[in-house]
């Protein structure tokens, strides 16, 4: 990693002219508030923290960073679970909360225009006039840009797919101070290199993203939730494997584990009891075809040996269920006071789901760990949530998820299904990439010589 240099006083008048004086903030309560992410990771102080309101100033700054070997690290809203956004080096922490806007809707292209900085939640409450959504739905109210930096994905990506599926064009400002353009408004685009793609998921270690024009689906007429208990995991993940295989396309298809349920019971009042549930949402332009649906889902949970089955298209208990299941990790929080939390992310092939999800069930069995379990099953990818104690029982949740991080290479997976690198995942990119990692090193000398953007994720150091 390349040595960086401290920010001087004239630096700092230099980014305060590029940015304004009311956008460059040294108080301690903004460095505190951007010195760690949502992650389990220490926290770290830039030394300035700056609000940008147009790309120029995004590329100025950077152009001056770059000269002077400081680093520069994004930051959308500090949801990640990696730590991907803590500014490890110091220098400057660079926020999108002022650059929020919607730029243009393209209604009749399904498209919209946004700065980096708007919420996911808050963009769709805007749609909602014309129909329209867009669909990546990480839990948190995450940021286009943070989304777009982490190939976030969530809740809805087994039927929509993860940001990386729901982009058509970026506008990047270069560690250079170059502004350019990758990808188009066309939905179909086969001219050359897919720059697009190279930086969805860089982590603002390649570039930092500066407006996005994102495609858009047209909100469903008919949505149902089905929410069934089986007796086991094992059963539970079977029908989601069943589900998957069946053509149903479920929009959402989610694995709860037993303990969760209980805790989500207890705190939202959605009554599950104390079973592994799956819980699903389908969506249908049709009434009829919803309903032909639901039958079939049915029986394949009856097959699988559901303890209860509750399908429902009623709007209110729709969004209750799906309510608590959004707060699962608030939930799981307000349930252990006094514990910190880790909360770990991988995915494999959803044929090898199964054998992953028994291997997490007989670590925790086998080392008394508390652990919940809770994902997109869908997509075969799981959370383990660790309730942890500082200097207590952190190791032991440490040493499980490298056993399930190797697990899951070894079943053909990830280590990171959608919260990235980080910092966390770093030492596993050379086992998961190989000789790739090589050319990944490459890519980021081309692009950013001097290591200024988000020094310290992605690569081991
Ligand atoms: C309760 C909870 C549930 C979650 N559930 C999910 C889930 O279901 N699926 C999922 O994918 N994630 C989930 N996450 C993780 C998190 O929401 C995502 O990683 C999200 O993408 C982070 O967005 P953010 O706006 O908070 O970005 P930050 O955390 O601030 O930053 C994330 C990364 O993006 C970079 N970045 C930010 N803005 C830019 C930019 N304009 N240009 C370049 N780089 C930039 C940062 O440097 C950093 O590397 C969850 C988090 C929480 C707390």
């Amino acid at each position: 990693m390349s040595s960086f240099n401290r920010i001087t006083a004239e630096q700092l008048t230099q980014i305060a002219a590029i940015v304004g004086d009311v956008n460059t903030s040294t108080t301690q309560a903004d460095i505190d508030l951007h010195a760690r992410d949502q992650s389990h990771h220490a926290a770290h102080p830039a030394e300035v923290v700056i609000f940008p309101t147009a790309a120029q100033q995004v590329a100025d700054v950077l152009k001056l960073a770059n000269e002077a070997r400081i680093p520069v690290t994004p930051w959308g809203v500090g949801t990640g679970l990696e730590g991907n956004s803590i500014p490890v080096y110091g220098g400057i922490l660079m926020s999108f909360e002022r650059m929020a806007r919607i730029v243009e809707v393209y209604a009749d292209d399904f498209q919209v225009t946004v700065q980096p900085g708007i919420g996911h939640r808050d963009l769709n409450a805007e749609l909602a006039r014309y129909g329209l959504f867009y669909p990546p739905d990480p839990g948190a109210n995450a940021t286009v840009g943070g989304m777009l930096a982490n190939n976030a994905a969530g809740i809805r990506t087994v039927k929509y797919g993860a940001s990386k599926d729901n982009i058509l064009r970026m506008q990047v400002a270069l560690a250079d101070g170059r502004l350019i353009h990758v990808g188009s408004r066309s939905v179909k685009q086969a001219a050359g290199y897919d720059l697009l793609h190279l930086f969805v998921g860089s982590e603002g270690t390649l570039g930092v993203i500066t407006e996005a024009t994102l495609k858009l689906m047209p909100v469903p007429a008919h949505v149902s939730a089905v929410v069934a208990a089986f007796p086991s995991v094992e059963s539970a993940v079977e029908t989601v494997v069943a589900v998957r295989g069946s053509g149903l396309d479920p929009a959402a298809l989610e694995l709860v584990d037993a303990a969760h349920a209980v805790m989500l019971s207890q705190s939202d009042g959605v009554e599950l009891s104390e079973h592994p549930h799956v819980f699903m949402e389908f969506h249908a332009a049709h009434e009829a075809t919803l309903n032909d649906g639901l039958e079939m889902v049915r029986e394949i949970c009856e097959e699988m040996g559901a303890v209860s089955f509750r399908a429902t298209t009623d709007t209110a208990e729709r969004k209750r269920l799906w309510h608590a299941r959004h707060h699962s990790y608030e939930i799981m929080v307000r349930s252990h006071p006094d514990k910190q939390f880790f909360i770990m992310d991988v995915a494999v092939p959803i044929s090898a789901y199964p054998e992953l999800i028994d291997y997490v069930e007989t670590i925790k069995a086998e080392r008394d760990i508390t652990a919940y379990l809770i994902g997109h099953a869908g997509d075969g990818n799981i959370h383990v949530e660790f309730p942890y104690t500082p200097g207590e029982t952190y190791d032991k949740a440490m040493a499980a998820n490298h056993d399930i991080v190797m697990k899951a290479l070894a079943l053909g997976g990830t280590a990171t299904g959608e919260h990235g690198v980080g910092i966390g995942k770093a030492k596993y990119m050379p086992i998961e990439h190989g000789d790739a990692l090589d050319v990944m090193r490459v890519i980021k000398q081309s692009l950013d010589p001097n290591g200024i953007l988000n020094p310290g994720k992605v690569f081991p150091e």
